[in-house]
């Protein structure tokens, strides 16, 4: 592929603007500059004013999310996860797996990728997401149980159970879930009688956050969610 329409595909602007870019000497492939924005090239990683970038048809990401962010694109009270991004993954309409709440802290994948946003959040598919819950009352076994044995919410008569559930402190819970509803965490611990006073995603699937820190972002090989054969 030709450099400029590569730097295009990876979301750095418009065609001219990539092709600017390479006449200015700014891109690199494999630590040479190249300033023919016409050179064909198949590189996996270029450079763009000294960053690296892995080329990748589509982008999977793992961000992990701070409070005080909302998963919208337009956002009603906080800012957007989206800014948390570079702008060439912005442009290239990266956007979240499913959405954390605003003050909800932890694991949230982004990708290009629409079929994998659907095969991701699509309850047939079963993917377990783990959730460290904070509440407001010590939990007892009672409301172990009822997660457990499930707990009918507002919206569905249908009871909804999560996949595990374990205290872990005396205020604190485990709880996986292998849905996405609305506000699902915190409106299953309120219907087994307690309140969630913070929530944190420690997993996605195979995926944790490991030392990731608040408001930073790793690149994801998309081979982890590789759609089964
Ligand atoms: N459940 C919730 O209640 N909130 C989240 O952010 C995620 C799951």
């Amino acid at each position: 592929m030709q450099l400029a329409r590569l730097l295009f595909s990876q979301g750095f602007g418009a065609r001219r603007e990539c092709e600017g870019l390479v006449l200015a000497g700014r891109v690199r492939v494999g630590d040479v500059v190249v300033d023919d924005p016409f050179a064909e090239t198949d590189a996996t990683e270029v450079e763009v004013d000294g960053v690296r970038w892995p080329v990748h048809a589509k982008a999977l990401l793992m961000l992990h999310k701070p409070a005080g962010y909302e998963c919208s694109q337009k956002p009603r009270h906080h800012p957007s996860v989206m800014g948390l991004l570079p702008a060439p993954l912005q442009r290239r309409g990266v956007q979240p797996v499913g959405r954390l709440d605003a003050d909800t802290t932890g694991l949230l994948l982004l990708t290009d990728d629409g079929a994998l946003i659907h095969r991701l959040t699509s309850p047939k598919h079963h993917v377990p997401k783990v959730y460290e819950v904070t509440a407001k009352h010590p939990v007892d076994a009672g409301q172990l149980q009822a997660l457990r044995d499930g707990v009918v919410l507002d919206d569905d008569p249908a009871p909804v159970r999560a996949a595990a559930v374990e205290a872990t402190g005396e205020r604190t819970l485990r709880l996986v879930l292998t849905e996405g509803k609305y506000h699902q965490v915190k409106r299953m611990v309120a219907a087994a009688g307690n309140r969630v006073e913070a929530l944190h995603r420690s997993a996605f699937g195979p995926l944790t956050l490991g030392a990731l820190a608040p408001g930073h972002w790793v690149w994801l090989d998309p081979a982890v969610f590789a759609a089964p054969a």
